[in-house]
Order: C-alpha cells, then structure tokens, then sequence
C-alpha cells in the first residue's frame, strides 16, 4: 500500500492551495493492472481555485511515461502523460449532476473533506488513457501477423462466396 495524500478539498479551493508530488506507477493498483510494467513516476500538481457564484475548482495536473501494453503484440508501449484538468468540486448535499458541467465545461468531482489525492490523479489519467492502445503498424511487432490473419479471413469469405454461387447453380 502506498502512502495515503489526503486534503480537504473544499478548504484546499477556498485557500487557493497548490499540492505537488510523485507517485511512483507501481502504487496505483488500478492503473497497474492495466500496464505492461508499472515501472515509472507521475508528477503531480493539484491547485485549488473559487471561481464564480461560491464556485470551487481544483486543478488536477500530471505529467509521466507509462508502459502501457499494445493491444496487438502484447509487448510494451511508451506512452507519455501530460494532462491538466479542471475539475468543479460538488457539494456531497447536492444532486450529482453527471460527469460534466455543460456551462463551464468542466468535469465536476464530489466534494470531499478527506480527498484522496492520489486516487483523483489516478482517476483523472484512467479517463485520458487510450481504450485500445497500439503501436504504429510499422513500430508493432505483430503488424506482419496481424496482416496475414486478414488475408486468411479474407480467403475463408471468398471461399464461402464461391459455395453460395454454386447453391446457387444447383
Ligand atoms: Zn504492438
């Protein structure tokens, strides 16, 4: 278990607070699982911010190199991160109203005295990861492979093609 980030998010954006750090990859179990090593770091900034109308934000930035695991070779896929999102801070009283705030256009994330940092960074990369990840067809070791199964698809359909024309003739 890693060692545990909390603020109190409501205070921390009221204050205008800035919180930066690391974390090592391996100690993000949720995002682990989806990697071919958890060898690596994020850095990590959270700031806080009122906005308009009582508004609280937090700004959630990170920046690293994951190894993430190519979805046609199986092998390992360099991926750097670098991302800053806004995020509105949600009264836990309030009805959530969805992901997104359509006004501002900002992602809304439930207030919360005891927030933990780490698993908000984690979240924030989790949204911003590619749903199938894969090397360039040139960089991919399994590109060749890859080609070969579409042919052989391609042959067995024709071949099906051809005994539905002779269905046809008889
Ligand atoms: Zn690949």
């Amino acid at each position: 278990m890693h060692e545990q980030v909390v603020i109190n998010s409501i205070e921390f954006a009221r204050n205008g607070e800035t919180l930066s750090g690391s974390v090592a990859v391996e100690d993000l179990g949720r995002l682990r699982d989806l990697l071919f090593s958890g060898e690596g770091k994020l850095d990590y900034t959270l700031t806080g911010r009122r906005g308009g109308n009582g508004k609280l934000f937090l700004k959630c930035a990170a920046k690293g190199m994951l190894q993430l695991k190519c979805q046609r070779c199986l092998d390992v896929l360099p991926y750097p991160v670098s991302f800053e999102s806004d995020l509105e801070l949600i009264e836990g009283g309030q009805e959530a109203t969805g992901a997104v705030n359509e006004e501002e256009l900002t992602d809304a994330v439930k207030a919360d005295p005891n927030m933990d940092v780490l698993a908000l960074v984690e979240e924030e990369v989790l949204l911003g990861l590619p749903m199938a990840p894969m090397h360039a067809p040139e960089d991919c070791k399994a590109d060749r492979n890859f080609g070969q199964a579409k042919l052989d698809e391609q042959h067995v359909f024709s071949a099906l093609a051809a005994l539905k024309t002779q269905d046809h003739r008889n």
